[in-house]
């Protein structure tokens, strides 16, 4: 993908307003890597109507490529479409504040529940009740009582033989006379949706009229994501969403989708079988898990903040030429601290992991980078355009005028002189070496 990305950034190096082919070129790509991220056909195809729509006609940002651009807009729209940080479970209403968990058998109910119990326990300061309405698998209550055990979390006593809506009245019954703050409703789910599952769920819903309804999806359900959130959210009022195992390896295209389906927020995520492996929903970390161009899109943002195009032109230029001095070291190293160190910026281009070894060799972090630059300043104007005539007696004089020592003068020219050495032979090649790109394209 990585490839095909910064293909495009090659190929579309022009400035200006984003044409429709621009977007079109750059949605293909973006298309694909929805569908690997496993987010549902229909919801891909709104999506990215809806990026389009955005896209087309919007000023290119100085020293961005076209391509970068879409791709920088896709993310935003993404972020937007998945909603808002911090949306948590509201449990403005009078107590007990009942609330019904649903999904799909094994999306992670039961599990979920408890996590949540756990949380507003301990966050809180809840009183918490947690009921098991799965009346089909008796195990599925005793897996709530022994999760209630473990957390330290009252549940329902089990009584046999009771429907799903009774259990859900008794439920409430106990956490008004026990003077419980929350309720939770676990109830039963099935392989997949059926119409006695939803009359049930529906009846459940009449009884305790939770305050949230909350849908429990599996993050990598695949193309399924939006038959569940569809059939739950056309026969209950849903609330809102909890994303489970997005700990696994998928991509959690699920999310776009039951977002994009219920319209209703994602509140948590879970992140692990254990109790406290529960976070809240970071529309940015599961965006860029989606798209799989976090990278780009972050040196989009900071290179647009931060990178003079032309001055970084002047200086690629320099470099084709073999004639990088060190007043160029030392305006690159200013970039470079502003977009995160040498590291930073190597770490988000493709491709070039052998250039960014041998420069991570140089142990350029921030504070290294300051007293290079200091070296640097401590030079004269012609030391600095002709490093070769810094000599024992010169070098002594920067190392002290910088309040460094000659060694590290030394580490410095030996770091200027194997850069100049690997661009000159990188921009051989017409300026389409990794450096060029590098320092010449952003
Ligand atoms: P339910 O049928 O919807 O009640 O699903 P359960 O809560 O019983 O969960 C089914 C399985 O998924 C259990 O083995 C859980 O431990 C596991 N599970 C639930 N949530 C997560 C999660 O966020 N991450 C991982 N890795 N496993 C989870
Ligand atoms: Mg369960």
């Amino acid at each position: 993908l990585q490839d095909r990305l910064s293909g495009i950034l090659d190929s579309l190096t022009r400035r200006g307003a984003l044409t429709e082919a621009d977007v079109s070129a750059a949605l293909r790509e973006v298309r694909r890597a929805l569908l690997e991220a496993d987010v549902a056909l229909e919801v891909v195809k709104d999506f990215t109507d809806k990026v389009k729509e955005r896209a087309v006609g919007v000023e290119v940002v100085k020293s961005v490529t076209p391509g970068q651009m879409v791709v920088k807009i896709v993310n935003d729209v993404l972020v937007e479409t998945l909603g808002s940080e911090g949306v948590t479970i509201d449990l403005n209403a009078p107590s007990p504040v009942p609330i019904m968990m649903v999904g799909l058998q094994g999306s992670g109910k039961t599990t979920s529940t408890a996590k949540i119990a756990k949380r507003l326990t301990d966050r809180q300061k809840r009183k918490v009740l947690m009921a098991s309405l799965d009346t089909r698998r008796p195990a599925a209550m005793e897996q709530l009582k022994f999760l209630g055990e473990q957390g330290g979390i009252d549940t329902l006593p089990i009584v046999a033989g009771q429907s799903a809506v009774q259990i859900a009245n008794r439920a409430m019954q106990a956490a008004r006379l026990g003077g419980y703050d929350v309720v939770l409703l676990d109830t039963a789910g099935r392989q997949s949706v059926d119409e006695a599952l939803m009359a049930e769920m529906a009846e459940v819903y009449r009884a305790a009229q939770p305050h949230e309804t909350l849908l429990v999806a599996d993050a990598l359900t695949g193309q399924d994501a939006v038959n569940t959130a569809r059939a739950f959210s056309e026969r209950l009022d849903l609330t809102g969403i909890v994303l489970t195992r997005l700990d696994g390896d998928g991509r959690g295209g699920a999310a776009l989708s039951m977002r994009a389906i219920t319209g209703k927020p994602i509140k948590l995520v879970g992140v692990g079988e254990r109790m406290d492996q529960v976070e809240e929903f970071h529309p940015e970390r599961i965006a860029n898990r989606i798209l799989g161009m976090g990278d780009i899109v972050s040196l989009v943002e900071r290179a647009s903040e931060t990178i003079d195009a032309e001055k970084a032109n002047k200086i690629a230029e320099k470099m084709r030429k073999g004639q990088f001095d060190l007043d160029d070291l030392s305006e690159q190293l200013q970039q470079m601290q502003r977009i995160g160190g040498m590291s930073g910026v190597l770490g988000m281009l493709p491709g070039i992991g052998k250039m960014k070894k041998q420069l991570e060799g140089a142990n350029l972090d921030d504070g290294v980078i300051k007293r290079q630059q200091a070296i640097i300043s401590s030079m004269t104007k012609e030391e600095r355009r002709k490093p070769d005539i810094l000599k024992a007696s010169r070098k002594k004089r920067v190392a002290a005028g910088s309040g460094t020592k000659v060694e590290e003068v030394n580490k410095l020219l030996k770091m200027h002189r194997q850069m100049a050495d690997v661009m000159k032979m990188m921009g051989g090649k017409k300026g389409k070496g990794a450096m060029a790109k590098l320092f010449g394209g952003m």
